[in-house]
């Protein structure tokens, strides 16, 4: 029989027992809830995170929007395939802030890896517009090695993003941008839409460039056609009376055409017209302008040239074409192909256009009139008659 102490100790020991317990059960109760906390404050640091890239895609995007209608209209209005790099990348960098990028073209189409630059920034940077860059192409993603960006001037040790714009199934460039600065999830999607934009921006330039060619050339010479050869005469007209500058014109025909195509058919006259066309043009200086101005009549423009430096290359187009070994010359009537021009001279001959023009064709009537195989200067301008009087240094 245990007395009445022994259960008292026993009692008390059960008490401290379950105290134990119950600080145990607390203390590892405890233990979880610290644990708990720490995976939620984890959570709560991915999830802030994730805010924050939100935030930044949303800031970016945002940007991306507002400037899309501006830069579709800039794109729309851009002259030539030339100026949509530029713009495009100016585009790029203003989307995600200041970063290093380039604009790579194909430098040839039947090199896929070989590409130059044609726009950079910052501005600053030494890479010089032109330059080849040896690019990496494998499992149809793009790298730029490391030592070629940094022989660029750029930094080669932050990853790139590189996208190709694809025209008609080809890559015919890249945007390509460093990850240098705040980097966003939506930095690939929007160098991915900035190609994107810029291919359909260089398809449609070319097809505008296109269209627009063709409106102005004629189609059989491949020479620009009348209507913008006057286009461009009374622009550069313009020019040269606010630069107080000179500009000649050269208007020449074929001797004997009618004869060329009676006798070779009108087949072989339009050949004739094509190659006449093709050895004037190889001939001339990237300033000039030659366009055909009738059927079997020509007109080159010398702005900058006097009468006399135009009569000396109207002179030596004739000789060129009197040479040429033209198919069928010697069935001409004086066994070769010849042509006869005429020459003025803004001022001296004509201040307007057509007074010009005007100018240039009595000189050339003269020229024929004469004998054919001739270059004629018209006479000083005279206030009511289009007079032409064969020059003093003109002894052909
Ligand atoms: P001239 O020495 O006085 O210039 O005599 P011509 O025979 O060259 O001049 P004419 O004006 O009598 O004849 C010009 C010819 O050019 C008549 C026309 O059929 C021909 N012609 C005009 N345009 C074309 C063309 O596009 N193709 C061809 N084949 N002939 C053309
Ligand atoms: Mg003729
Ligand atoms: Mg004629």
């Amino acid at each position: 029989m245990m007395d009445m102490l022994t259960i008292v100790a026993l009692l008390i020991g059960l008490g401290y027992l379950a105290h134990w317990m119950h600080v145990r059960r607390c203390r590892s109760a405890l233990a979880e809830s610290e644990r708990e906390k720490a995976l939620l404050l984890a959570d709560i640091k991915v999830l802030r995170a994730q805010v924050d890239r939100f935030r930044l895609d949303q800031e970016v995007f945002g940007r991306l929007l507002a400037i899309l209608p501006a830069l579709s209209r800039e794109f729309h209005r851009a002259p030539s395939e030339r100026q949509i790099p530029a713009m495009l990348l100016a585009a790029a960098v203003s989307t995600l802030g200041q970063r290093q990028a380039l604009v790579l073209m194909r430098r040839r189409r039947d090199a896929d890896t070989a590409f130059s630059v044609t726009a950079v920034a910052p501005s600053d940077c030494p890479a010089r517009i032109g330059t080849s860059v040896e690019v990496e192409h494998r499992d149809g993603k793009y790298r730029i090695p490391a030592v070629v960006l940094e022989a660029l001037g750029l930094d080669g040790r932050e990853p790139w993003t590189l996208e190709p714009m694809i025209v008609d199934d080809e890559d015919v460039g890249l945007v390509a941008l460093a990850s240098s600065g705040p980097t966003s999830p939506s930095m690939e999607s929007v160098v991915r839409v900035m190609a994107d934009l810029g291919a359909t921006a260089l398809r449609s330039a070319a097809v505008r460039q296109r269209f627009i060619s063709t409106a102005q050339k004629d189609e059989l010479t491949q020479l620009l056609n009348k209507q913008h050869t006057m286009r461009l005469f009374t622009e550069e007209l313009r020019k040269a009376q606010r630069q107080g500058s000179r500009l000649s014109l050269f208007m020449f025909d074929i001797d004997f055409f009618k004869h060329y195509n009676d006798t070779n058919g009108h087949m072989a006259g339009d050949i004739l017209l094509r190659l006449l066309a093709q050895l004037v043009s190889e001939h001339i200086r990237a300033e000039d302008i030659l366009g055909r101005y009738g059927g079997e009549e020509f007109l080159l423009i010398l702005p900058g040239a006097s009468a006399r430096e135009a009569l000396l290359v109207a002179r030596k187009i004739r000789d060129l074409v009197a040479e040429y070994g033209f198919p069928a010359r010697d069935c001409q009537p004086r066994g070769r192909l010849t042509i006869s021009g005429g020459v003025a001279e803004f001022p001296a001959h004509g201040t307007a256009t057509t007074a010009l023009l005007r100018a240039a064709d009595a000189a050339l009537y003269e020229a024929k009139h004469l004998g054919r195989n001739r270059v004629q200067v018209a006479a000083r301008q005279a206030p009511d008659k289009a007079a032409v009087i064969e020059e003093e240094w003109d002894e052909s």
